[in-house]
């Protein structure tokens, strides 16, 4: 097999014909089969797309990645899945592959339901506590960046779980993009789409059932939801989110070993796109180039302070779980075509620098952090805001720039509100930043960006992923505390469902 470089100008793809002649030409044969394995952006000249093509003779095998086919499980034995976010639904349809029936309890609404509620709560503040950003069906990841990008060395559940978007609507491109994205406006599609396949093959889903109990029973569980229903099952993959505090309260009420964990908060940086398109394509970016991303880590006095899920061309949204709160996420459509470019800007925290030992003591100084962000006599909802560089010299900014946060800004001393350890670190560390012109008072922050990983840990087996003193209870996703972002997620819900099969079948 040889492996042969090509190189397109950034925003013109490469179609199948143009890598078989490039390939007949540059190796002189035409009996080569080519397979494009990798592509990615390269700024740092002329802007180009960079591919990697492995190139096959006619006596060399080449064996495509296939995904495992579903079975019919409509008379098999059942698994309840609490959380139809990513972690839920892979670990769902892994169930489908193993044989196993999936039964899937969301406390939230179906994703043609939710698209409502999160209209009311953008437009007009009307928060509903069980259908917003965070909860609903596909969980955090439906109306979210879509970006795809994970440290998970996991390198075949990866694959698994980006073929499977393939299969449910997303563009091929994402098999082989360095940095896949799908976009907030095409994530609800191949949410419905995964729900039809596990419905057809025999699973079930039942929304607005926010589970309150887990009960054992001889051969399994039985799990309760709020609205009474009851549900016998062999075993409970449970993949609630990060923002479930009612469900950590559970385990610990069931004598589940919770852990305080590291995770870091700060702020949503939004600048205008055009300013990061200048600084980072040099100034060669061309209208139909893509939106230019960024990103950087720093220690601050032994701290680690970092931009985290960044949206090029994205919009910032209210992403809280309850009024009182103001949490802020961002999200951007697949042609990332807003005029901002939005990151969160957080700081780690560890579990030492809130002293206790209540497992949940993180959970409290995230809440705290979300509570003091509510700016006193605003409308719901709107963000306490300065200008960067007012930030950094504790100055209150007397105007502040257009924002594309529709619950809007409020002129605040961010350097006051924030926890003066992140306030402290984020003022170190913004004047660093090696990115041209991005410290700047064209930048504003919006607070406060607090969910980024969970701050919790719910203890559980390595090998078999059972939770610790949660016989036949499997807790993944990101909220378990083992898994951040979409793709590591859904791995982790994957290995759960797997975990959960060689068990049953023993
Ligand atoms: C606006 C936004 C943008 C984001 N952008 C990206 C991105 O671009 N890339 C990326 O990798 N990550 C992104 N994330 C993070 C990503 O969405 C999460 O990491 C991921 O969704 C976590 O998956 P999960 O399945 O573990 O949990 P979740 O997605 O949080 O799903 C948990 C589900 O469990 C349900 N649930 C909770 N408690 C109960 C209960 N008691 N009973 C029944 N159901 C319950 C919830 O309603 C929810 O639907 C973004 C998040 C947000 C909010």
């Amino acid at each position: 097999m040889y492996t042969l470089e090509l190189t397109s100008p950034l925003g013109i793809a490469l179609d199948d014909a143009y890598v078989a002649a490039a390939v007949r030409r540059e190796l002189r044969r035409d009996d080569l089969r080519a397979v494009v394995v990798k592509r990615s952006a390269d700024l740092r000249g002329k802007p180009l797309w960079r591919y990697r093509v492995d190139v096959y003779a006619p006596d060399e095998e080449y064996v495509p990645y296939t995904l495992p086919e579903y079975r019919d499980v409509h008379d098999a034995p059942a698994v309840a899945v609490v959380g139809a976010g990513p972690a839920g639904m892979f670990a769902a349809l892994r169930l489908l592959m193993e044989g196993l029936k999936p039964i899937i309890l969301e406390r939230g609404k179906s994703v043609h339901e939710r698209k409502k509620d999160i209209a009311a709560l953008s437009r007009n503040g009307v928060l509903d506590p069980e259908s917003n950003f965070c909860y609903g069906e596909g969980g955090a990841g439906t109306f979210s960046d879509g970006k795809l990008y994970t440290r998970s060395s996991k390198r075949g559940d990866n694959r698994e779980v980006l073929h499977q978007f393939v299969r449910f609507g997303a563009d091929p491109s994402i098999l082989i993009d360095a940095h896949p994205h799908i976009g907030s406006d095409r994530l609800p599609a191949i949410v419905e789409n995964i729900r039809n396949c596990i419905i057809e093959h025999g699973g079930e889903y039942h929304f607005s059932s926010k589970v309150v109990s887990i009960d054992d029973l001889p051969d399994g569980k039985l799990v309760r939801t709020a609205d009474g229903s009851a549900y016998d099952v062999r075993a409970v993959i449970l993949a609630t989110g990060h923002s479930a505090r009612d469900v950590y309260e559970m385990l610990l009420a069931r004598g589940g070993k919770l852990e305080a964990k590291g995770f870091a908060l700060g702020v949503r940086v939004e600048h205008p796109q055009s300013l990061i398109n200048a600084a980072q394509y040099h100034g060669a970016w061309r209208p139909g180039m893509p939106a230019a991303e960024y990103s950087f880590v720093q220690q601050v006095d032994g701290r680690g302070v970092f931009s985290f899920c960044m949206c090029p061309g994205g919009v910032l949204v209210p992403s809280s779980t309850e009024d009182g709160t103001v949490v802020l996420n961002g999200m951007s459509g697949s042609g990332r075509s807003s005029r901002w470019a939005n990151a969160g800007v957080v700081v780690q925290i560890e579990p030492e620098d809130v002293p206790g030992d209540d497992p949940l003591r993180l959970l409290d100084f995230q809440q705290e952090a979300e509570r003091r962000a509510v700016v006193p006599g605003s409308e719901p909802f709107a963000a306490p805001a300065q200008r960067m560089k007012d930030f950094c010299e504790g100055r209150i900014s007397s105007t502040l720039p257009e924002t594309s946060y529709k619950r809007g800004a409020v002129s605040s001393p961010l350097h006051e509100i924030l926890p003066p350890v992140v306030a402290g670190s984020l003022r170190k560390a913004f004047p660093k930043v090696g990115i041209r012109g991005y410290y700047t008072n064209e930048a504003l922050l919006l607070g406060v960006e607090s969910r980024t990983s969970s701050p919790v840990r719910i203890a559980r087996d390595p090998e078999t992923l059972c939770g610790t003193a949660l016989k036949g209870i499997y807790p993944a996703g990101e909220g378990a505390g083992y898994a951040g972002g979409i793709v590591s997620s859904a791995v982790d819900g994957i290995r759960a469902a797997m975990s959960v099969a060689a068990e049953l079948k023993k």
